[in-house]
């Protein structure tokens, strides 16, 4: 038996807040819509105030969060664009209300937690998850243990070539202009079309050309770090005709160099949905509140 845990999925446009043990028993769920600070915190503390017997919390976030257990900034959002986020108390607003154990981290390792403990990346001791929608983020788990470092990985914002040619779109991230974020999230998607990707049918040119551009992202990750499978979720994802696009570039980038089985004969089990679906956000942030009580 699994312990009763509590998780927040926190997102730029809502938070997710969950209480169960597993996929297979959520026991309570409430959507917030994200404004404030104060009031977006002050209403999930308000759900888990109302459930009994939690062990932990965990929250996954979006960032950049300072995840350096030795700072006095620990478990805040730092600096970020969007306004009134910046040097926000994640984890400690939490802890002191609800005086229970927080775990945090990145919105995209919560989610590669979940997915390893009971998704798609099961049993994997290297992978990465990567999330393509409103923005781009990457996640993982490398030698048993969650991405951390300097900071957290920002695989949103590696460099790819931008194929000016077919492509004159300048980009919209507002650091980069034309990093990965800034040429194959969501936003990128419809700016450059100029419509809802969601009404662009699945034989338009933008799939091609995000199929390429994530293609690229992904075998410059396959290159650095080695996963043993690549977990491709968010929005965008939901365009299944992307996968088999951009498992057949990868495989032709890679141009057999990478000699692993894997990439070489079973690519459809290498690049691969969630197991969750969209259920990995949340579900890892109460993998993240378990795994500090000893699951
Ligand atoms: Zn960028």
């Amino acid at each position: 038996m699994s312990v009763l845990c509590g998780g927040i999925e926190a997102g730029g446009t809502k938070f997710i807040c969950a209480v169960g043990t597993g996929p297979d028993d959520l026991r309570a769920e409430v959507k917030i819509p994200t404004t404030t600070p104060d009031e977006t915190l002050g209403r999930a503390i308000d759900f888990f105030k109302e459930q009994a017997g939690l062990a932990a919390i965990g929250v996954a976030t979006f960032g950049p969060v300072d995840l350096d257990p030795e700072s006095s900034t620990y478990g805040f959002i730092t600096v970020t664009p969007k306004p009134g986020w910046s040097n926000t108390d994640l984890a400690g607003a939490v802890r002191r209300a609800l005086d229970v154990p927080v775990g945090f981290d990145t919105d995209v390792n919560g989610a590669a937690l979940g997915e390893s403990r009971w998704g798609a990346a099961q049993g994997l001791d290297t992978f990465i998850y990567l999330t393509i929608g409103t923005g781009i983020g990457g996640g993982g788990i490398s030698g048993g243990r969650l991405l951390h470092g300097l900071i957290h990985p920002e695989m949103g914002h590696i460099r790819i070539p931008h194929d000016w040619e077919r492509d004159p779109f300048p980009g919209v991230c507002p650091y980069h202009g034309d990093c990965l974020e800034g040429l194959a999230t969501g936003p990128a998607l419809e700016e450059r079309w100029e419509r809802h990707s969601e009404t662009l049918p699945p034989d338009h040119p933008a799939w091609d050309l995000e199929a390429h551009y994530l293609a690229l992202a992904l075998v410059n990750l396959i290159c650095t770090l080695s996963p043993r499978r690549i977990v491709m979720g968010g929005g965008v994802m939901e365009q299944q005709q992307l996968f088999p696009l951009i498992r057949q570039k990868v495989q032709e980038l890679l141009n057999e160099y990478v000699q692993s089985p894997e990439v070489l004969d079973d690519i459809e089990g290498y690049i691969v949905p969630p197991g969750l679906g969209n259920r990995s956000g949340v579900l890892g942030a109460i993998a993240l509140a378990q795994s500090l009580t000893g699951e």
